[in-house]
């Protein structure tokens, strides 16, 4: 199997999850994985719960993950959601070819969803020259999500570890696309059968999304969250979410959803292509992943 590409339907619409790459989280730019991922976890409790997953707590020194892109071909339009991480790595930024090579050019793409302005979501908004990547798209984000990072409030808001270098692509990508943006401030169709889920915490203003198609459905619920551990522990959040109860309800709202509805779920950070269900076990949930 491509571990790059990954077709498969909703209802009628043509649907590839596209990988951008992958991103090795690690010391010196990241904290330890445990503290990346976990940070508020007493080191017991976590310790348990990562041998409990094969993994040795001090032999994990750096999280590979992968950045799972989707494309959305519903017949009338060709939507992505989320742009990748050109420039952060040589390991990312692959979106644009991974996309060629299924015979879809950039110039294909007229709406590109952004889940939220973190680098692995908006850094292919535009190429290294400055021009806008996906020249025909109109872009679309949840209001709040706008509004907090280009008004101020990130720069005052954020913990100083990140911020620079969370700004920095910011400042690089969103001013190019101010003016073919449609900004979302309410739950509500963007297209038909392509539905903004608010879904804040990981960031102010992230947005998950529910596609469906002919009674078919897929909950993308992007970075609610990051790891699967996530799901049996969802009071556990990571340094680089934003405000943790607001997680929490989040997390809680979406998983409670997805087993209810037993709906595939695409989550952007699991192992590729990201694709599964999710489990009601007693109070909290766990990951099972499609057989590929
Ligand atoms: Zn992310």
């Amino acid at each position: 199997m491509s571990n790059e590409i990954y077709h498969f339907k909703v209802g009628t619409f043509q649907c590839i999850v596209v990988s951008d790459g992958i991103h090795t989280y690690a010391p010196p730019t990241f904290p330890p994985p445990a503290t990346f991922l976990f940070g508020n976890v007493p080191s017991n409790q976590l310790e348990q719960t990562l041998r409990k997953h094969n993994i040795q707590p001090d032999l994990w020194t750096e999280w590979i993950s992968p950045y799972n892109c989707l494309l959305i071909n519903t017949g009338e339009h060709r939507v992505l959601v989320d742009t990748g991480a050109l420039g952060l790595a040589s390991s990312t930024g692959r979106l644009i070819q991974n996309l060629q090579a299924e015979g879809i050019a950039p110039e294909d793409i007229d709406i590109v969803i952004i889940t939220h302005c973190h680098p692995d979501h908006i850094s292919g908004i535009t190429l290294d020259d400055g021009e806008l990547a996906f020249p025909n798209a109109r872009f679309v984000m949840w209001k709040g999500e706008w509004d907090f990072w280009t008004s101020g409030e990130a720069e005052e808001k954020l913990d100083e570890h990140f911020r620079e270098a969370l700004l920095g692509f910011v400042r690089k990508n969103l001013p190019s696309i101010q003016d073919r943006l449609d900004l979302i401030e309410h739950e509500r169709e963007i297209l038909p059968g392509i539905q903004a889920i608010s879904a804040p915490g990981h960031t102010p203003g992230h947005m998950a999304l529910l596609i469906s198609s002919e009674g078919e459905q897929l909950l993308n619920i992007v970075d609610a969250v990051l790891h699967p551990i996530h799901l049996e522990q969802p009071e556990w959040c990571a340094t680089v979410d934003f405000a943790p109860d607001q997680v929490l309800a989040t997390r809680r709202h979406l998983l409670h959803r997805a087993a209810a509805e037993n709906s595939l779920v695409l989550a952007f950070h699991f192992p590729f292509p990201g694709l599964g269900h999710i489990v009601q076990k007693g109070e909290n949930w766990e990951w099972q992943p499609i057989k590929v």
